[in-house]
């Protein structure tokens, strides 16, 4: 019985696939997405709601407002892009923690940094190293795709621990959905390495698109690593050491630098 509803739940996923699997863009790698990005988006906003009212948020102008002119002629590319969700209502939020060294993005476009982190950004251009890559985890649907795993990982275990006692399927489904929600919401990071690279990636390409110089990201990523020295930041939490992160830099300049060069911004 327990091997009946294991394959049952293999099944439901199976037949979402067909009609859940996405593909990011950029690095056409395929993604299974089992919530909608409506659900995350409006999930992620009350949290980032509730993050605000209990958080500093920063009265720095210099940062406030070059985190606001970075983010908005980043987002703008994205929109060109076609790459834009409606689901996406993008927000640049500058919060007071000058020990943080550290950034971080929520489904429906919200994008937060430390003012810690402006020990490190010297100019624009380093900025969007960092918002680059956090736009790039909303728009390749990281949240949701990181959501969809534990929720498979969740139901896998109900599926064989319920296996025989008399749950009916939809109050196996509805307590499989609360237990996903419960534990990724807020759970949005760290990201799994392969997020973070694909971010890293995604982002430069959009930074460039921008008009942001993508050369300045082999040192800043450099001065971030040394920042951090002993205390790596959340979002680095998961980064591939130093030589992989600038050997996948060197593969991604040539594309990078001729958007940088075509881009009109
Ligand atoms: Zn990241």
């Amino acid at each position: 019985m327990r091997y009946f509803y294991f394959f049952t739940a293999v099944l439901i996923v199976s037949a979402y696939c067909l009609t859940s699997c996405t593909t990011v863009p950029i690095t056409g790698r395929s993604a299974l997405h089992l919530v909608s990005s409506q659900q995350l988006a409006v999930m992620a906003a009350t949290q980032f709601g509730e993050l605000k009212k209990q958080s500093r948020i920063s009265n720095n102008p210099k940062y406030t407002a070059m985190l606001k002119r970075v983010g908005d002629r980043i987002a703008s590319v994205v929109v060109a892009s076609s790459l834009h969700s409606k689901n996406v209502n993008w927000e640049f939020v500058v919060f007071e923690d000058p020990d943080q060294i550290n950034a971080f993005a929520m489904p429906g476009g919200k994008v937060a940094v430390y003012t810690g982190l402006f020990d490190v950004v010297q100019t624009d251009a380093d900025l969007a190293i960092v918002v680059g890559h956090e736009i790039a985890h909303v728009v390749a649907g990281h949240g949701a795709e990181r959501f969809t795993q534990q929720l498979l990982a969740a139901g896998g275990a109900m599926a064989l621990s319920y296996g025989t006692n008399d749950l009916d399927n939809s109050d196996q489904q509805m307590i499989m959905v609360a237990y996903g929600a419960t534990t990724t919401l807020g759970a949005l990071l760290p990201y799994s390495r392969l997020h973070e690279t694909e971010a890293d990636e995604i982002g430069l390409i959009f930074s460039a698109r921008a008009g942001y110089d993508p050369r300045v990201a082999v040192d800043f990523w450099k001065r971030m690593d040394a920042a951090n020295e002993g205390r790596p930041p959340e979002f680095l939490s998961t980064h591939p050491a130093d030589a992989t992160r600038q050997h996948q830099l060197t593969r991604v300049m040539p594309l990078a630098l001729q958007e940088y060069y075509n881009s009109k911004l």
